[in-house]
């Protein structure tokens, strides 16, 4: 049998992979065979050089994710190095965290035009590019637990995160037949930057790991088998959905 996870040959955009589950997610693309493009608003030095000792190439785009011109910039930058993409991992998110009372129009906005706002204009974009290629891609959104539950005093990112699993449906019905796969994954509770407040809060810490029925926390590598089958030929008649690498967090 051919490798169906192969991605020799492929070029893949991804958000926000200086660190994290953006930077776990780059390498294994990496491993797969594709060459990367990594949208950032610092120089991802350490994944740069990760990317590179696996032979592919890296190139950066130092970009705000939030402002909606880095959109057209990324696909730019993509083609005039690579000359083509093929997928696009849409990961840069942001949380903010207060009582919903208190909670700001501030955090309200950042986290929405992030984590959602965006997601929608990069894949129109990479859509656009991918038609007008005459070829195929795979979209690949970075969801949430709270894509399906409330979450505590982060009402914004629930609401982005709910919306990212309906959009990954919305998208999949217009580009499934265009020969684009519209896919999400809703990662658990993982060890990144974004859950050090959590994981520094030791009653919600516990009661996290208490809940979770792996027993621990999730990491970065995690990431790797779930990315690569989504954005490859083995999961090319899945279209819309949203798949949770949670430690069977939602199973509970
Ligand atoms: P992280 O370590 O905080 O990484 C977030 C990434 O997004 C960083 O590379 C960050 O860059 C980037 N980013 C933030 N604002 C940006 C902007 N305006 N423009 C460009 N890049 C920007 O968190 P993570 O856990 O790996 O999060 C990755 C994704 O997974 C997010 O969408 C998050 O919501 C989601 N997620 C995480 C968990 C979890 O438990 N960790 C669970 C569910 C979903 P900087 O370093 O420059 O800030």
């Amino acid at each position: 049998m051919n490798n169906m996870f192969d991605l020799s040959g492929k070029v893949a955009i991804i958000t926000g992979c200086n660190t994290g589950l953006g930077q776990g997610m780059a390498l294994a693309l990496a491993q797969a065979g594709a060459d990367i493009v990594g949208v950032n608003r610092s120089v991802p030095s350490e994944t740069a050089a990760l990317i590179e000792k696996t032979g592919r190439r890296f190139h950066s785009v130092i970009a705000d994710m939030s402002k909606i011109e880095t959109a057209d910039l990324a696909i730019k930058e993509a083609i005039s190095t690579f000359g083509k993409v093929d997928i696009l991992v849409n990961n840069a998110g942001i949380i903010r965290r207060n009582d919903a009372i208190d909670f700001t129009e501030q955090d309200w906005d950042d986290v929405m035009d992030l984590n959602v706002k965006m997601v929608f204009f990069m894949s129109q974009a990479f859509a656009k590019q991918v038609i007008s290629q005459k070829s195929t891609g795979n979209i690949i959104n970075i969801a949430s637990m709270l894509s399906y539950q409330g979450g505590i005093r982060v009402p914004s990112y629930t609401s982005s995160k709910s919306g990212v699993l309906g959009l990954t449906k919305a998208l999949a019905n217009e580009w499934a037949q265009k020969g684009i796969n519209v896919n999400a994954i809703a990662p658990g509770y993982m060890e990144t930057n974004n859950t050090e407040a959590l994981r520094a809060d030791e009653n919600r810490s516990s009661e996290i790991l208490g809940r979770i029925p792996a027993g621990r926390w999730g990491t970065p590598d995690d990431m790797a088998g779930p990315i690569v089958f989504l954005a490859s030929d083995a999961s090319r008649y899945v279209h819309g959905y949203t798949i949770a690498v949670d430690g069977g967090w939602l199973a509970r």
